[in-house]
């Protein structure tokens, strides 16, 4: 390796340290720390009107917001979901007992193919956990409108879609409910952070309870429920980087777009298509290297001998983890346009603050002959 900075993959937006601490400092007279606090009361409100839904809950991350969420819909038997994400979405559908069952994704972005779902539908079935993957919208009208039909639930893991519009509605206005991240490398962060958004009260109270150990009050504890509560500093970093949130996305919005200047019509390399009506986050720059004079592994090599970090996301499949070897179902050739884009893709470095002539070096090294 040469000498020289690092680009890492993502690099995590922070207000100004003073604003921070002008936020927390109230802490330390109320001592009122944990347990929907004044910080998490304020964070919930104001989210819920910036994500344009109808009832927002916060959740100590993304993943026990997901968990909980499928433990609050009842779900049983199978969902059909995506092989093409994090860990997290398959690992809250088989943590909460249910079986996933793999549906392809579509090659221009990633998501759930909807075309695929019906044939994957069984009497066992009882809901359809998609993905917005790289804060890409999933087909949401053709998959409400198969989840009708079928009589099934549908929970879309948002992780990288917050703040995504679809023709003016949020993006978690869709589907019985969402699940966001507030990870501290996702768009918008809390450090560690998440939310449901739904349009159902019953759910939104029963997760009420779930996230703080199914205690409806004093004396009366009705759900069997862990602890996910969000704490008071991370509700309050959450409310600095919401002042500044628009201004973050307006930066990757120019990374985003310098980069497609420079790689567009490149032959064998895939960018993102523009989506019509959609208000994009610019969370990832995903690239697919297919047919290209270099493979993704290559790329991937190329940048790394320069300190440049890109990150193969997401690859592996969550049908090839480990932890899943033999289990019926968890089988990558069922899936072949999602093995494929796990073999091509690459998440070039995408933040805020990335230089242009960063992004100019990224590219140089990516075309070179
Ligand atoms: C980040 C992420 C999650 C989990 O969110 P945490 O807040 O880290 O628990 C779930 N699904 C996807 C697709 C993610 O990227």
């Amino acid at each position: 390796m040469k000498e020289g900075k690092v680009i890492p993959v993502i690099r995590s937006s922070m207000p100004e340290f003073d604003e921070y601490v002008e936020m927390i400092r109230p802490l330390w007279e109320s001592r009122w720390l944990s347990n929907m606090g004044k910080n998490h009361e304020e964070l919930t409100v104001k989210l819920r009107d910036y994500l344009k839904v109808n009832e927002l809950l916060l959740f100590v991350n993304g993943h026990m917001a997901l968990e909980l969420c499928l433990q609050a819909m009842g779900l049983t038997g199978e969902v059909i979901t995506t092989p093409f994400t994090f860990a997290s979405t398959t690992h809250a559908i088989v943590r909460n007992g249910l079986k996933p069952v793999f549906c392809d994704i579509k090659e221009d972005d990633y998501t759930m193919d909807p075309d695929k779902i019906e044939a994957l539908i069984t009497p066992k079935t009882s809901a359809i956990v998609p993905v917005h993957v790289y804060g890409m919208p999933c087909d949401v009208e053709k998959i409400g409108q198969i989840a009708k039909k079928h009589n099934l639930k549908v929970i879309y893991d948002a992780a990288h879609a917050f703040g995504v519009e679809v023709n003016g509605k949020g993006i978690g206005s869709y589907g019985d409910a969402s699940m966001y991240s507030f990870h501290a490398t996702k768009v918008y962060h809390s450090i560690e952070g998440g939310a449901i958004a739904t349009k159902d009260p019953a759910i939104a109270d029963r997760l009420t309870r779930l996230r703080d150990f199914g205690i409806r009050d004093e004396e009366i504890v009705d759900e069997i429920g862990p602890n996910a509560k969000m704490n008071e500093f991370c509700a309050a970093m959450g409310l600095c980087n919401l002042r500044h949130l628009d201004g973050e996305i307006e930066k990757r919005k120019a990374v985003f777009e310098h980069y497609t200047a420079l790689l567009q019509g490149i032959p064998g390399i895939h960018l993102c298509p523009a989506q019509p009506g959609v208000r994009s986050n610019f969370a990832y720059y995903p690239v697919v290297f297919d047919g290209y004079r270099h493979t993704r592994d290559e790329v991937f090599d190329l940048l790394a001998a320069e300190h440049i970090i890109a990150r193969k996301y997401f690859y592996p499949l969550t049908t090839s983890f480990d932890c899943y070897a033999g289990l019926p179902g968890f089988d990558p050739s069922l899936t072949p346009v999602a093995l494929h884009a796990a073999d091509c893709v690459l998440c070039l470095p995408m933040y805020a603050d990335l230089a242009f002539s960063d992004v100019e070096k990224i590219c140089f090294i990516i075309l070179q002959p």
